[in-house]
């Protein structure tokens, strides 16, 4: 199957029992048994319910996985895959990463006894230099966000194997359409299913998709354990929106490439961040690692009153958290996401205060570039 078919072919498709042709929302939390344990699959919905299973059976197969996994949050995705973890552990990241990832690491789990160290992981040198005795596992985000760093999966996973880690990929950025991490050697991929895949702002969701059924045992067991499952009415949502992630994904990078074009040649720009152009510093890896080079673009203008000036003025850049989405987003890195991340760390990162993140959506190119022109002008058209 091709991805666009997978899309709406793969997992499970419809209701057996009625003909629906669109998998029920089954809003249950306990099912009946004819004995003690004679059930038909299903005992409890924290376990296992039929709508967030179909979810999981579908992002497994897009992923090309073994088995997946729907959390009420990426940040729970995320906590859950950690959890396979214990204290003196050590994880290697990826220095740029979601600010909530550096969070959950350095306040949350850091009180549990994981250690962490945050390198360039598009240095296999770095990962050298960070390698302990009690390293456990490699975090890796790509792109990352919001400089759009690209990290070679394939020789991350080759380094992985060879050193005994466990490789987990943040494939939110990229998505399973234009991104396989599995299929490159990675162990686990996970999700904020809250941004493209959803990819209508309204539903807060994460998923995980691990390659062996160990994993897959130890994962469900964790899931099981710990709780934080998706519902099944946000489950069915984002079955709704993975079925149109392919034609999503091809308009947003359409409008991207215009955008950064655009932004390219403007004087008030100093910098563009995007994996596609040919100067940056990945460009070649980012062109056959994966199949596109996504809608998430940033770029500096030099400062944090010139920042203000543009965000007062744009009409289809929603002021907002998050990306990934149908409309247009404009965010501030430094003030926003990546808040919790200290100062000085920012600094040497080069998330600075001119950075602008946009995510791109689906709008009409055009508008979103009169829009930026307006925006990015000294005389305040
Ligand atoms: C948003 C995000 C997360 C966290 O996901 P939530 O759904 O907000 O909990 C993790 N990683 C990346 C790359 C993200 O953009």
């Amino acid at each position: 199957m091709r991805p666009k078919t997978k899309l709406i072919h793969a997992g499970i498709v419809g209701d057996p029992h009625t003909g629906a042709v669109s998998v029920p929302i089954y809003q249950v939390s306990t099912y009946e048994q004819e004995a003690v344990g004679v059930h038909k699959g299903y005992e409890y919905s924290r376990t296992g319910n039929p709508t967030r299973h179909a979810l999981e059976e579908v992002i497994k197969e897009l992923e090309d996985g073994v088995r997946g996994f729907a959390f009420s949050s990426g940040m729970a995705a995320i906590h859950a895959a950690m959890s396979l973890l214990k204290s003196g552990d050590h994880v290697i990241l990826t220095d740029d990463v979601y600010g909530g990832t550096y969070r959950i690491f350095t306040k949350v789990l850091h009180r549990l006894g994981i250690e962490s160290t945050f390198v360039d992981t598009t240095s296999l040198q770095a990962l050298q230099q960070a390698l302990q005795s009690n390293t456990k596992a490699i975090y890796v985000e790509t792109p990352t966000n919001p400089l759009l760093k690209v990290t070679d999966i394939a020789a991350v996973a080759k380094w992985s194997k060879a050193n005994e880690l466990l490789f987990i990929v943040d494939n939110t950025f990229s998505t399973p359409y234009w991104q396989t991490p599995l299929a490159l050697g990675a162990d686990i991929v996970l999700h904020s299913a809250t941004k493209y895949i959803g990819g209508h702002s309204d539903v807060v969701a994460g998923l995980a998709v691990v390659n062996s059924e160990q994993l897959g045992e130890e994962l469900h067991f964790i899931q099981n354990a710990i709780g934080a499952v998706l519902g099944p009415m946000d489950s069915w949502l984002l079955m709704r929106g993975l079925k149109t992630l392919g034609l999503r994904m091809e308009a947003q990078e359409r409008n991207a490439e215009q955008i950064v074009a655009f932004l390219n040649q403007h004087p008030a720009v100093s910098k563009v961040n995007y994996p596609g152009l040919s100067d940056h510093p990945q460009h070649t890896l980012a062109s056959t690692q994966a199949r596109g080079f996504g809608g998430m673009v940033s770029f500096d203008v030099g400062g944090s009153a010139k920042v203000d000036e543009v965000l007062s003025k744009v009409r289809y850049f929603t002021l907002a958290e998050s990306l990934g989405a149908v409309e247009s987003l404009i965010s501030v890195p430094a003030r926003m996401t990546h808040a919790s991340i200290p100062y000085e760390r920012r600094q040497e990162l080069g998330i600075t205060d001119g950075l602008i993140r946009i995510s791109i959506g689906i709008e009409d190119a055009q508008d979103l570039i009169e829009d930026l022109t307006s925006a990015l002008s000294e005389s305040g058209l």
